[in-house]
């Protein structure tokens, strides 16, 4: 049985001064293939949009190729995988009922397997519109203890499809080195099976978003009524009687009650989507640690927040399941997807990653960050010889399993792999 990890580790490359426009020509190319395919498979509204790369080389394979002056072909085949793979993703939220768009590519990103490059360890050969590129790796000079030296430089890693990536404002490239290794584990049956469902709560919108992609709970709501309440409350405090005083705390308690009682709905909710899923486990943020999130003044907010993790707490507790709490850094500008952490990747609602171009709702990626992060934990928690031990958490499209020994850092991703079948069977590589 084995399943394998992929780490990725970003390396600035030495690219020769002479050849730096090769490899912007080449991303012009690429970014071609790609918003071509995109518009070619893009049917929405009129039509079912293609999501098979196969079906998409059938029919554009050659044009691309010609019209890009023969580019690569591993190149053209990558752009057409990530048009028709992105082009999925929009399909899965268009049946969500969510609201979504043709791809588009504008920055500077081109896919990279071992057919278009050859991968060293102190450097990697790109094909280009112009022949290849050579490019050495700038190492740090003590890399243990590094990615670089944990995975890069660790020949029980080896490259995997990885991508080539461009700085606007230092003009530096980046390869972002998909690092791959097949951990071989004879009864991961045995390690502590867990299986973590993520929550991530606002202050508005929705009150909770899960890593299943469940919206829980309306946060404007129970703000707009607490305006009311507060304003209510404003009028009879002006008024002075002493019948306007009864009616102030009879209004405050009856508030108290619905806002309460609303709270125990949205928790009931979260148990019962992590029962759905069969979690072990349910992870929150850290609230002491979210406190400067929610601006001074809004005492509320945090008296809501507590609230919906007390209440979470209790009533998981009956049913097994145990709620902890993660550190909230970089939650929502991290991606769930490829890992990149950027400021720019999440606006408002929107989170879209500068890197791999996954496209989602902000809070629905926080939440999926939520759970990696305490999945991460409870697996450097467990100790198995083998390196057996394993943890799932609870997404939309599956379940996620992350095996790793390391922690998701800044900049360095960890291991995970996808699956939308039945996760565990796939976890064990059967
Ligand atoms: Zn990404």
């Amino acid at each position: 049985m084995a399943w394998d990890v992929t780490r990725t580790v970003q390396i600035r490359l030495d690219v020769p001064d002479d050849r730096k426009s090769d490899l912007h020509a080449t991303n012009q190319q690429f970014q071609y293939c790609a918003n071509r395919t995109a518009e070619w498979a893009w049917r929405y509204p009129h039509g079912d949009c293609v999501t098979s790369k196969s079906e998409a080389e059938q029919a554009i394979y050659d044009e691309l190729r010609e019209a890009t002056d023969y580019l690569h072909a591993n190149l053209v085949q990558k752009a057409i995988k990530r048009a028709t793979k992105d082009i999925g993703n929009c399909v899965d939220r268009l049946s969500d009922g969510e609201k979504t768009s043709q791809p588009h590519y504008d920055t500077f990103s081109i896919v990279y397997d071992k057919r278009a490059a050859t991968f060293y360890r102190d450097k990697v050969s790109l094909a280009t519109v112009n022949g290849r590129v050579e490019c050495e790796y700038d190492l740090p000079e003590h890399p243990e203890q590094t990615p670089h030296g944990e995975y890069l430089l660790n020949d029980d890693y080896s490259f995997s499809t990885s991508t080539v990536h461009y700085d606007n404002e230092t003009d530096e490239f980046y390869l972002h080195a998909a690092m791959e290794r097949t951990i071989d584990a004879d009864s991961p049956e045995k390690a502590e099976d867990s299986k973590v469902l993520g929550v991530d709560c606002n202050v508005d919108d929705h009150i909770a978003v899960t890593s299943t992609g469940r919206f829980v709970g309306n946060a404007d709501l129970l703000n707009h009524e607490r305006r009311e309440f507060e304003k209510r409350r404003g009028d009879l405090l002006q008024t002075g009687t002493r019948s306007a005083h009864l009616t102030f705390q009879r209004i405050g308690d009856r508030f108290g009650r619905w806002s309460e009682d609303y709270i125990h709905r949205c928790s009931k909710a979260i148990v019962a989507e992590a029962q759905r899923h069969d979690c072990t486990h349910i992870a929150f943020e850290d609230l002491g640690q979210i406190r400067e999130r929610i601006s001074d003044g809004k005492k509320f907010q945090q008296w809501a927040f507590g609230e919906l993790q007390e209440q979470v707490e209790n009533k998981a507790e009956m049913t097994g399941i145990v709620v902890s709490k993660v550190e909230p850094a970089y939650t929502s500008q991290q991606c769930s997807q490829c890992g990149c952490t950027l400021e720019e990747n999440r606006n408002g609602q929107n989170f879209a990653c500068l890197d791999c171009s996954y496209a989602v709702n902000a809070d629905y990626n926080a939440a999926k960050n939520v759970a990696r992060k305490l999945a991460l934990q409870l697996q450097r928690g467990q100790k198995s010889p083998a390196g057996g031990a394993f943890c799932q958490y609870a997404l939309k499209s599956g379940t996620l399993i992350v095996n790793a020994t390391g922690v998701a850092s800044d900049h360095y991703w960890s291991a995970e792999r996808e699956s939308t079948d039945k996760p565990i069977a796939s976890a064990m590589g059967s």
